[in-house]
């Protein structure tokens, strides 16, 4: 399978602030000229190798993460694979190389996973002509920027897997986009 040249990635985290426990990554490769989807990435991470690399927790956040509608995305903090922060952010570099652009909800998302990289003392997977943000899009294209405005959406929302192919579809969406 040949590896489609953008790529949207999405994080769940225990925090909002500048550098959140990362929970989750999810990405999916796509081609923004052919609509297509491709390959998909998704690591569940220990909270331990967060702490241990200096990663915070908001309370505020997990109240977020235990209310009721959050029951069946809380599931990947269960998930028997769960790797290091380390050996995640190692992968997703693997699988992000050579990607045209990387898409996020970049107020957030990106800045989140810088601070990760930083954590671990790796460079970041792409430079600054690479992210993109889909609220600028969108806003750009007369679109709601507010993610529970999405349609057709994937699976579980706050699935980080789930999440980024809903995204990735919405910005196949947007014209000229
Ligand atoms: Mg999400």
């Amino acid at each position: 399978m040949t590896t489609l040249p953008d790529l949207m990635f999405d994080l769940e985290t225990l925090g909002t602030g500048n550098d959140p426990v990362i929970l989750s990554i999810g990405a999916v490769h796509f081609d923004i000229t052919t609509g297509t989807l491709g390959e998909t990435f998704y690591r569940n991470i220990t909270q331990a190798s967060c702490f241990a690399r200096g990663l915070s927790v908001d309370a505020s956040t997990i109240e977020w993460w235990m209310h009721e509608d959050r029951a069946e995305a809380r599931r990947a903090l269960h998930d028997p694979e769960q790797v290091t922060l380390f050996a995640a952010l190692h992968d997703f570099t693997a699988f992000a190389a050579g990607a045209r652009s990387a898409w996020s909800h970049m107020g957030s998302d990106e800045g989140w996973l810088a601070s990760a990289y930083r954590a671990i003392a790796t460079p970041h997977p792409w430079g600054k002509y690479i992210p993109m943000d889909i609220r600028t899009a969108s806003k750009l294209a007369g679109l709601s920027p507010k993610s529970k405005d999405m349609p057709n959406r994937e699976g579980t929302y706050h699935n980080a897997l789930d999440d980024a192919i809903t995204q990735a579809r919405y910005v196949m969406g947007i014209p000229n986009a």
